[in-house]
C-alpha cells in the first residue's frame, strides 16, 4: 500500500466559497453564477450563455440556506448529485476541490479551531471511508460539467 495522501484541515468555512455560487440559468437552463457583495450588500446573477443578468439588494444576514438553490435567487444549484439517498452539492469548482481532497485522503488531520470547519460539519456519508470510491467518480462527473 502507498502511503495515503493527507489532508490537513485548513480551517476553511462554507463562506470560504459561497460568494461565488453557480446555478442552473432560469431562462435558458445554462451555467450561471451567482454572486454576492457587501458594499453596497447586493447580489447579481450572470449567464454568460444567454446573458440573462438579474441585480438585486439583499441583506446577507437574511441568506435562505437551501442545500439544492443559492441564496438569494433560489435557482438550482449546477453542482449537485444524489448520492444514494443523500446529496452532494457545491457552490462552485473550487469548494468542489476543497472537498475533493478532504474525500480522498487516508488521513484527515485537525487543526485547532474555536469554531466547526467546513469539513467538520460535513455530513456522515461524506466522511464515510466507505463512500469513497464512488464519492470521487461523482465527483470527476461534477468537474466536467
Ligand atoms: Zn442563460
Amino acid at each position: 500500500m502507498t502511503n495515503p495522501s493527507r489532508f490537513i484541515d485548513a480551517n476553511l468555512t462554507l463562506d470560504a466559497f459561497s460568494d461565488k455560487t453557480l446555478v442552473v440559468c432560469p431562462k435558458c437552463k445554462g451555467k450561471a453564477i451567482v454572486s454576492s457583495a457587501q458594499i453596497p450588500e447586493s447580489a447579481k446573477l450572470h449567464c454568460s450563455s444567454c446573458h440573462y443578468t438579474n441585480n438585486k439588494p439583499i441583506n446577507i444576514k437574511d441568506r435562505d440556506f437551501s442545500l439544492t438553490t443559492d441564496y438569494y435567487f433560489n435557482c438550482e444549484l449546477w453542482l449537485q448529485a444524489s448520492f444514494k439517498n443523500e446529496l452532494f452539492w457545491a457552490h462552485n469548482y473550487e469548494h468542489l476541490a476543497y472537498m475533493k481532497q478532504y474525500i480522498g485522503a487516508g488521513l484527515r488531520q485537525r487543526n485547532d479551531s474555536e469554531f466547526f470547519t467546513l469539513v467538520e460539519k460535513l455530513p456522515g456519508f461524506i466522511k464515510s471511508a466507505k463512500n469513497r470510491d464512488k464519492l470521487l467518480k461523482l465527483i470527476d462527473k461534477l468537474e466536467k460539467k
